[in-house]
């Protein structure tokens, strides 16, 4: 473990395996769900119940919150399971099996099988995603500066499997077939499983399973329980995802649930231990609200490049809902070596800023940025149509203020937490992911609220006056933030 955790270079090598393998869990994990809107809205509801457009559109957009949001809220389960049953790696190996068969179902035949296929997604992305994520923050001792460029590094291997999974799939999807399409994701899924299990040696003792379970002699018990259990709880998913309703329901229980959970565990642990957890709450609870705003992108923006924006970015003739879907991934990828740069100059002289101060520029930037997305009214023609560059360049600053928040957040989870308690910490981090994109899809729809057959001048007005407000919401949070770091560092 010594040599794993070897001070020399900017990174340690085993980054280099979770990095790959995590690039292609997101070719997968993006690739399908590039495919989810335009899937559930032509073909689910148009073609084959022939719903109306517009209604399908609606619908389909509370249909993708809500499998968003179940994906993101079984991480919090994956995570448990990984710290008390099966380690990092074998629930990581369980869940990228998950996501092949999920999307091999979706792949053979998407119309019949659709929901049955997200179910095994969504507990797949449970099991893998939070667990690669804290194996990163394993390669570190406590105390290195080296750990939030290590997370940066390993962001863009997630970006990059993100902008070339998704375009990848949706295209296949859109021009040639469906069925290919899904199956494509599956395809990349084993390619990062193998991966895995050839460079997992490199990872030493990272991610094996908890001694304690290791042991004892019903250990291999406990972990089949685990498996078939997982399978077990198809069906409620099943009911509980294909019915927007009941998602409400479950969006209003696991929250308090885990908190619960949490509050419970972190009686177990020392005082400076529990007071490290709090800590890590507060960056919990902080990138809720963070996700609610950057996931418009998701759902309003897009909703707004498709009929607001002109056709060109740089004198370039180009659909503007491509460039919401792809710029931001490809501004992560070139800006976050230099972000990560960055910070490890600034620690070598002594001067980066705490985690609660990134967090705080975060916000500041996010808070820029929508104001940017509200300024674009004003260049607007008679139609109501405004600029393409404007809007690439609030997502670029939108991009720094992911970048001051989501790898550190991931770090930050790794390095707050105390062992044994990583995993749950992780599944909490990625279930904020959850109420984040469940809230992003209620202030969509309430910015969206113009009154049918609307100019699309009004449809301006209505978006960006959204956008202005929540320019002043994150103001105040980067202010509280700033107002709150002397105390939540004293908790660190
Ligand atoms: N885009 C990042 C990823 O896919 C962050 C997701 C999140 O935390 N909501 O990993």
């Amino acid at each position: 473990i010594k040599d794993i955790q070897s001070f020399e270079g900017k990174y340690p090598k085993q980054i280099w395996s979770l990095f790959f393998v995590e690039m292609w869990e997101r070719f997968c994990f993006y690739g399908n769900r590039g495919m989810l809107t335009v899937f559930i809205s032509e073909i689910l509801l148009q073609k084959i119940q022939h719903i109306g457009k517009s209604e399908a559109e609606a619908h389909a957009n509370l249909q993708y919150g809500a499998i968003q949001a179940f994906v993101y809220a079984f991480t919090f389960i994956g995570g448990l399971f990984a710290d008390k049953i099966l380690g990092f790696r074998k629930s990581l190996f369980w869940g990228g099996m998950l996501m092949i068969v999920g999307s091999f179902i979706l792949g053979f035949d998407p119309e019949k099988f659709f929901y049955f296929g997200i179910c095994f997604i969504i507990i797949g992305t449970g099991f893998f995603k939070p667990n690669i994520s804290t194996m990163v923050g394993q390669l570190y001792r406590s105390g290195d500066e080296r750990r939030d460029a290590g997370f940066g590094l390993f962001y863009s291997g997630i970006n990059i499997g993100a902008l070339f999974g998704g375009g990848l799939c949706v295209w296949v999807g859109k021009y040639h077939s469906w069925h290919w399409a899904f199956a494509l994701s599956g395809i990349f899924m084993i390619v990062g499983l193998v991966t895995f299990l050839l460079t997992k040696k490199q990872l030493g003792p990272i991610g094996l399973q908890p001694e304690a379970v290791a042991k004892k002699k019903n250990g291999k018990l406990y972990e089949w329980m685990v498996y078939g259990g997982s399978l077990l709880t198809i069906p409620a998913i099943l009911a509980m995802v294909s019915n927007t309703q009941y998602t409400d329901y479950f969006m209003y229980i696991i929250g308090p649930a885990t908190l619960i959970y949490v509050f419970y565990e972190m009686s177990k642990y020392s005082a400076a231990e529990r007071k490290n957890l709090a800590a890590a709450l507060v960056f919990i609870i902080f990138s809720i609200l963070f996700w609610a705003f950057f996931e418009q992108s998701g759902g309003s923006l897009s909703l707004f490049a498709a009929d607001n924006l002109h056709h060109k970015l740089l004198g370039i003739n180009i659909d503007p809902n491509v460039v919401n879907n792809a710029v931001n991934s490809l501004f992560v990828i070139s800006l976050s070596p230099i972000v990560g740069l960055l910070w490890l100059r600034m620690a070598k002289k002594k001067s980066e800023p705490n985690a609660v101060v990134k967090f705080g520029i975060g916000f500041l930037f996010l808070a820029a940025a929508f104001y940017i997305f509200y300024y674009n009214r004003f260049f607007a023609d008679a139609n109501g149509v405004t600029s393409l560059n404007v809007f690439a360049m609030a997502t670029l600053v939108m991009t720094i203020a992911e970048l001051c928040l989501s790898p550190i957040g991931l770090s930050l989870m790794t390095k707050l937490s105390p062992k044994p308690m990583q995993g749950v910490m992780m599944g909490m981090w990625f279930l904020a992911s959850a109420y984040g994109q469940y809230a992003a899809g209620i202030l969509g729809a309430g910015m969206a609220a113009t009154k049918e057959g609307g100019t699309l001048t009004e449809k301006l007005i209505s978006y960006t006056t959204g956008y202005k407000q929540l320019a002043i919401y994150a103001l105040i949070a980067a202010v509280l933030l700033l107002a709150i770091s002397p105390i939540v560092r004293k908790l660190m």
